[in-house]
């Protein structure tokens, strides 16, 4: 028969993972008593050990959800903290200690928490039962305990003692039975006495007679009985038996036995009360069962309704779509994988070199403006110059050491500026923005955990390429900065690729001063500045002080816009200026290089650019594209525990809702087969009981 008990206990323990609600819940044994009535005591002799926390000052602030687990055949008796993840503990004075921490853990401004502590003890001496220890009632409150304890107390106890749940109304038999604390409080919720059982501790300390008639106490009849109790262990062994292991049953059964035997009369097997602790153990047992029993079927009712709209919702809200926290981990990171390689064929050796060029193209227009642009204009024209309206400008010497020495300069400033550290952060930049990118378009985007994961496995890999890669470029540029090679197909695509670059940069400037316009307040006001801003300059007139005051009537914000308007209008106009000259015939000829530096310089950063974007590919993006994949599994796949994979997808609100259905159903259907399976088992018992 106890093999029910178990199963029902086992399932008890399930139903409590699915949620709170009282009516999915198998009734347990609630143990109430007031302080110092021997409610750990009792407690203790049944489960073998000491274990409960003691101390002087109220202890007990959570109530503790007992589950004792008989083992037949196996040595071992050790107890398990489900929420904790401690694993077994075998030493009962650390139970004793944990406990005590759980317990101190509540702040005394909270007094007690309902919160339970759940413990489970497993061995060969120790019955199958479901039992909750509560908080011991005060009768006094203590000078430096809260004055709402006693009312915490009390109300956290109503809560655990309504039914199904069996009572264990723990009282001392040196105090009259109508003060018991205990006693009073079943009363109020069980005034029939039907579910409640009544020990009477401390049996020893009453003169036997005594003892006897509050055992058959008419006052509060109980249908369950009361059962007279000495469960203190004999003072020498309790404290030997907290030393070590042994079982402390023994030695109070023993105790107790010898206290009962001799007084036959009262307590012997001719009388008709109920006492010792192995009395009380086996009346634990049967009435638990029986009740477990008993509400066996009101809670398989609940669990099929629960089970019904847990189905519900799943159809309608999740259209019966399966889930689990690592399949929607594993399809995720396929998904962005997949999205990854994506990325990966789109962009390789053109798109490094489009990246890197542009970047050049800035550093070549810094160059010239800083070389060649700046005021006065220095004229590059060569001496016989068509079109017509260059034709007044002053003649520039192609023979001339000056315009040698000044391209020359420009492009080993170009060939020094940190080729490679600048291609490399580049692309690595672009490559860790397209991965944020992609993060951004996948499921992980609502995944803190996951996007900072990715995230550092992309910048793993790219920092720990980032020092050779730069290195590797920079020799393999080194030979431009000592001679450039320049073929005629090279000097033609500089040519026309450079006016790309010069048209962008002077509708630059042009938008730029169309955006001064605005904030100025339209062309005419602009061109009332800007024809101040140029009489100053050509010293027509001193700007007085330090400008910040303003002068000719602008203030000093609107003179400053209008010098920045003057800066662009003229190099707009500069920009315009050699656009003709690179269209010019004169500059279609390599042998003119000096004349055009925007083309020979255009045409050294291409050649820089695609000789650096030989080893980016070679050193850091296919070492990215290999590693990158693997760092994400080795940081999102295999490396992760199942709770770390359920907390991750449990990021997701949506995803944790869908799955918390899926699991309250799973659970459910679990229970129910359990409890379906544990009914025919039971009818099987009843078949062969009245066979016999
Ligand atoms: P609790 O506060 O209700 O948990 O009570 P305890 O189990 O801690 O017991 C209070 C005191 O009563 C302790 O000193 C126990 O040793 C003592 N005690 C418990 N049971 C008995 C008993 O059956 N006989 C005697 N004489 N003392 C007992």
């Amino acid at each position: 028969m106890m093999v029910l008990t178990k199963k029902m206990i086992e399932i008890r323990n399930i139903l409590q993972r699915v949620g709170q609600s009282s009516t999915l819940s198998l009734p347990s044994i609630v143990v109430i008593g007031s302080q110092s009535s021997g409610k750990s005591s009792v407690l203790e002799a049944i489960v073998g050990h000491e274990f409960l926390p003691k101390g002087a000052n109220m202890v007990t602030r959570r109530p503790i959800e007992l589950t004792l687990i008989n083992t037949p055949g196996s040595d071992a008796e050790y107890g398990e903290f489900p929420d904790l993840g401690l694993g077994k503990v075998t030493d009962f004075s650390s139970i004793q200690r944990t406990l005590t921490e759980l317990n101190q853990a509540v702040p005394a401004s909270q007094c007690v928490s309902d919160d339970p502590i759940r413990l489970s003890i497993s061995s060969p001496n120790v019955p199958d039962l479901s039992l909750i220890d509560l908080p011991g009632y005060i009768q006094v409150v203590g000078h430096n305990q809260p004055l709402e304890l006693k009312q915490k107390i009390s109300e956290l106890c109503d809560k655990y003692i309504q039914p199904p749940n069996v009572i264990l109304a723990i009282s001392a038999a040196d105090v009259d039975l109508a003060n018991s604390t205990a006693l009073r409080a079943s009363r109020r919720v069980d005034p029939r006495g039907e579910r409640t059982i009544g020990v009477v501790t401390k049996m020893d300390l009453v003169d036997p007679m005594r003892g006897y008639s509050i055992l058959t106490d008419k006052q509060y009849p109980l249908r369950l009985g009361y059962v007279g109790v000495v469960s203190r262990a004999p003072a020498p062994a309790s404290g030997l038996f907290k030393k070590g292991n042994a079982n402390l049953t023994t030695a109070i059964t023993k105790n107790e036995n010898s206290f009962f035997s001799a007084h036959p009369l009262e307590f012997g097997s001719e009388s008709e009360v109920a006492v010792g602790t192995s009395t009380l153990r086996k009346k634990l047992m049967h009435v638990l069962e029986q009740t477990m029993s008993a509400s066996l079927q009101s809670t398989s009712d609940a669990i099929q309704q629960e089970l019904e709209e847990a189905t519900y919702e799943f159809k309608v809200q999740y259209n019966d779509r399966p889930l689990s926290a690592e399949s929607y981990l594993a399809e995720s990171l396929d998904g962005f994988k997949h999205s990854f390689k994506q990325f990966a064929e789109e962009f390789g050796r053109p798109q490094m070199h489009e990246l890197l060029k542009n970047e050049l193209d800035q550093r070549v227009l810094d160059l010239l403006a800083a070389r060649y642009w700046n005021k006065p204009i220095l004229d590059l024209s060569p001496p016989i110059l068509e079109p017509d309206n260059l034709a007044d400008l002053p003649k520039a010497d192609p023979e001339s050491i000056f315009w040698h020495r000044r391209l020359d300069a420009s492009t080993s400033a170009l060939t020094k500026l940190g080729i490679g550290r600048l291609a490399t952060t580049v692309v690595a930049n672009s490559i860790q923005s397209r991965v944020d990118q992609l993060i951004g378009q996948s499921s992980f985007v609502s995944h803190p955990y996951a996007r900072q994961a990715i995230t550092e496995a992309a910048s793993s890999i790219l920092n720990d390429r980032f020092y050779s890669t730069s290195d590797q470029v920079e020799n393999c540029i080194k030979p431009f900065k000592f001679d450039i090679d320049m073929e005629e197909r090279e000097w033609a695509q500089g040519r026309e690729h450079v006016q790309g670059v010069l048209k962008r940069e002077l509708a630059a400037c042009e938008g730029a001063i169309k955006d001064l316009e605005t904030s100025i307040g339209g062309r005419r006001k602009l061109k009332e500045v800007l024809g101040f801003v140029d009489k100053a300059r050509k010293g027509e007139f001193v700007v007085e002080g330090d400008n910040s005051i303003g002068a000719g009537g602008f203030s000093a914000a609107l003179l400053a816009k209008g010098r920045e308007a003057a800066f662009l209008r003229d190099r707009a106009e500069i920009i315009k200026m050699r656009l003709l000259a690179v269209k010019s015939k004169q500059c279609a000829n390599m042998k003119n290089k000096y004349h055009c530096p925007e083309v020979f310089l255009d045409a050294v950063a291409t050649k820089l650019a695609s000789t650096a974007v030989l080893f980016l590919n070679v050193e850091l993006l296919s070492e990215f594209y290999y590693n990158f994949p693997r760092e994400l599994d080795l940081r999102l796949g295999r490396h992760l525990s199942d709770e770390e994979v359920e907390k991750f997808a449990k990021e997701d609100p949506k995803i944790k809702k869908h799955l918390e259905v899926i699991q309250r159903k799973e659970l459910l259907e679990l229970v129910l087969d359990k409890i379906e399976s544990l009914k025919q088992l039971e009818g099987r018992e009843r078949e062969k009981g009245g066979g016999k």
